[in-house]
């Protein structure tokens, strides 16, 4: 095989419990995972020469080692001894630092793609293993789809697949480091009010979205809302519009908002471009993937 184009799909959480703060700093998570139809495009190529040489379409996100998919297929090549080179293109469509796990989907692709390019015959569960090293989110991203994942998000369990509805993703024009919210959380001191995760569990599993949907929460909500009021107002202006539910994905700024049909999902996105209050990054319809 001497190329291979592979989807790096991004996702939202339709819950996101942060249960305590570890010694060694990172912090224990309980969170359901779902991948949505937004992805990024990526092209790996063999080449010769034995050099890693990555190309990204947009001008904000780095090309050099720094870079996710730089690091997968240095990863890769130095656990398996390859020695060809890899060409890697990379077209960005998930929103950059935005709570929807865009650079984690696009090394769990490129850990896919170096497999299957290469033929190594490494299995889910050898991809997962590799892409932890890499990030929380990874193993997640290897496999896509509703998920549990617990410990610091690398602990998956498949959950049943939810369907249907139509989603409004929302990236405001502003950036919330991840930093800022984890460090601003304090959640061990017992200030914040926690979601009830359990609860969406038992509403997956009875296929009860309704049950899903009003318990949907999000504790870095309570962080983000109080230094980004924009993230509060998107989400009042989208159920103002007819959502079911709006909630903030992962540590922000994206916001997404659920709709039962898609031509009142398609109408409040254009609702919400033609508000001169808000400015976005990325505006756009969706569903969720398995
Ligand atoms: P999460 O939801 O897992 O917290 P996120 O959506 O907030 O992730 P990402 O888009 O994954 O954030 O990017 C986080 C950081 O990772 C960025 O600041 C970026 O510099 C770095 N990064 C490295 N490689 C990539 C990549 N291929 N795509 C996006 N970001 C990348």
């Amino acid at each position: 095989m001497e190329n291979i184009k592979l989807k790096a799909y991004g996702k939202i959480n339709l819950g996101l419990d942060v249960l305590r703060r570890r010694e060694d700093g990172y912090h224990e998570v309980k969170m359901i995972m779902q991948t949505v139809n937004i992805y990024d495009e990526l092209e790996l190529r063999r080449r010769k020469d034995g050099l890693i040489d990555l190309k990204v379409n947009v001008p904000n996100l780095e090309a050099d080692e720094s870079n996710l998919v730089y690091k997968a297929i240095k990863l890769i090549k130095d656990t398996c001894g390859i020695e060809d080179g890899v060409a890697a293109y990379l077209t960005k469509n998930i929103p950059i630092a935005a709570g929807m796990a865009g650079g984690s989907a696009d090394c769990a692709a490129a850990l896919r793609g170096m497999n299957e390019l290469f033929q190594l015959g490494l299995s889910t569960e050898e991809l997962c293993k590799l892409g932890k090293k890499l990030g929380a989110d990874v193993p997640f991203c290897v496999v896509g789809g509703t998920m549990l994942a617990e410990g610091i998000g690398e602990i998956l369990t498949p959950l049943k697949s939810v369907k249907g509805d139509y989603l409004v993703i929302a990236k405001p024009s502003i950036d919330v480091p991840t930093k800022y919210v984890y460090e601003n959380l304090h959640v061990n001191e017992g200030n914040r009010i926690h979601p009830n995760v359990d609860i969406q569990l038992e509403a997956i599993e009875e296929g009860d979205y309704n049950k899903l949907y009003n318990n949907m929460g999000n504790i870095l909500e309570s962080v983000t809302v109080e230094k980004y009021g924009v993230i509060n107002d998107i989400k009042e202006s989208l159920m103002s519009l007819g959502a079911k539910a709006a909630m903030m994905s992962g540590s922000g700024p994206t916001v997404f908002a659920i709709f039962d049909k898609e031509e009142d999902a398609i109408a409040a996105r254009e609702a919400l471009a033609a508000n001169n209050n808000f400015s976005f990054d990325t505006l756009c319809v969706t569903t969720y993937t398995e």
